[in-house]
């Protein structure tokens, strides 16, 4: 089979969609957010904005055809992703916190659970928000530690024919809900038994955001990213059916990896998009300006490398984006190591390419003149969140790397 990146016209016709979305759609969020001064303010700014991306069916995209979405390929939602990225992190986020809360049902649930958790939130699309709550305040990194006295420390405990829970959670994105009370649903990381290891208690549950007991205490404020909401979840005796837990006690660490392999594909793409939007900044500021100097100062050499190097670093990111998506539609999720590595190189790429463009542009970039400086923040969250590049992601390679029969050469061969 020929190896062959051409566009089908459906895609080209998804990718200018998006392109056409994000223009009319997400290019006053910025201006939007900028004088509010509460986290949780900005995100709930941004409302309209998800209403209309959810009518635009970017949240059925999220879902199979045969549970009433629109079945969408990771490499066409990466097309459309990069497009919505080069423009806005924040709105596209949100939907990928959905996606994120959303992925243990897809790759866990019965045929029972996703037919009534998926249909329940594209009821309705845009008011619905899921939420994956994995990070505990004390951590993420080590949440399935095999000493039972470490790792994750929510816990579930089994009271007849219901899971009582109680932790701790914060960063959980969307976890807020658009109203501050909780999101339409949560899927929540957590122990059955703190005396047993990982292997035998990570589960988890699925827990509807308005159950009582669900806390939403408060809001931590970011760097970049700047409306996405990344509140503080506690759970105070939080009681549901006792159906409501994904597989078994134990299944926690295959399903949070599940759940991660997607976003971390996903995030190329998002990384793909700000390192364009850097790029074009620092093309039009090199093809426009003279800096009080005789020419335009792409004619300096210095200027026009810089470029060049920009520019490949960036084409490099989106084919290796699209290949770790080929990768998850072709082998369901059978080998994730292209998509972990995608997410390290893009990331920590995206930094420096931001960065590179920074130094280009020079000293206004720094300042409200000129959206690099905005894009700076919202680059350096890519290494550090969706599992740090060192706490989680090079440890997952790390772990491949050491397992007795790893073959070098089975990602680049799909197998
Ligand atoms: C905008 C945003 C959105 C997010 N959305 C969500 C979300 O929806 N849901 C959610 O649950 N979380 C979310 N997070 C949190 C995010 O996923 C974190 O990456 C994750 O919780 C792990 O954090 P960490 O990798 O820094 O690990 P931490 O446990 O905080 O570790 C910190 C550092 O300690 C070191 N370290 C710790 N343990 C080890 C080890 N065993 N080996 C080597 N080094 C180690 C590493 O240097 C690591 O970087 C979000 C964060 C942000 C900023």
């Amino acid at each position: 089979m020929a190896i062959d990146f051409t566009l089908s016209d459906e895609q080209k016709a998804l990718q200018a969609g998006a392109r056409t979305f994000a223009r009319e759609v997400l290019c006053g969020v910025r201006d939007t957010i900028a004088p509010i001064s509460r986290p949780e303010g900005r995100f709930f700014a941004t409302f309209p904005c998800y209403e209309k991306m959810a009518a635009a069916g970017f949240v059925h995209a999220l879902f199979p055809r045969q549970y009433g979405g629109s079945g969408m390929s990771a490499v066409d939602f990466a097309l459309a992703a990069e497009e919505l990225a080069a423009v806005d992190i924040n709105v596209p986020t949100t939907l990928l916190g959905t996606g994120l809360g959303m992925e243990p049902i897809l790759g866990f649930g019965s045929e029972e659970q996703k037919r009534r958790w998926i249909g329940e939130i594209l009821e309705q699309p845009a008011e619905r928000l899921a939420a994956f709550a994995f990070t505990e305040v004390s951590g993420g990194a080590n949440f399935d530690c095999p000493d039972p006295s470490a790792g994750v420390r929510t816990t579930a405990r089994r009271d007849g024919d219901q899971w009582v829970i109680n932790g701790q959670k914060h960063y959980t994105t969307n976890g807020s809900g658009w109203d501050g009370k909780g999101s339409h649903l949560l899927t929540v990381v957590c122990r059955t038994d703190l005396r047993l290891p990982p292997a035998e208690s990570l589960a988890v549950i699925v827990v509807p955001g308005s159950t009582p007991g669900v806390d939403v205490v408060g809001y931590l404020d970011t760097a970049g990213h700047r409306a996405v909401v990344s509140p503080r979840i506690h759970f105070n005796d939080v009681r549901v059916p006792a159906a409501n837990i994904l597989g078994k006690p134990g299944n926690g660490a295959a399903i949070c990896r599940h759940a991660f392999s997607w976003t971390a594909a996903m995030i190329g793409a998002a990384c793909t998009g700000v390192m364009r939007a850097a790029f074009d900044v620092a093309f039009e500021f090199a093809r426009t300006d003279k800096r009080s100097g005789t020419v335009p100062v792409i004619e300096h050499q210095n200027v026009g490398y810089m470029l060049a190097d920009l520019k490949m670093r960036i084409e490099a990111a989106r084919y290796l984006t699209w290949k770790a998506c080929h990768q998850l539609d072709h082998m369901q999720r059978g080998n994730d190591e292209l998509a972990i590595m995608t997410k390290i190189y893009a990331s920590e790429l995206c930094v420096q390419v931001v960065y590179d463009a920074m130094r280009l542009v020079g000293v206004d970039s720094y300042t409200d003149l000129s959206p690099l400086s905005g894009l700076m923040q919202d680059a350096l969250c890519f290494p550090l969140y969706d599992g740090g590049n060192m706490g989680v992601r090079r440890r997952q390679l790390h772990t491949m790397f050491r397992r007795p029969g790893y073959d070098p050469m089975a990602s680049a061969e799909g197998r």
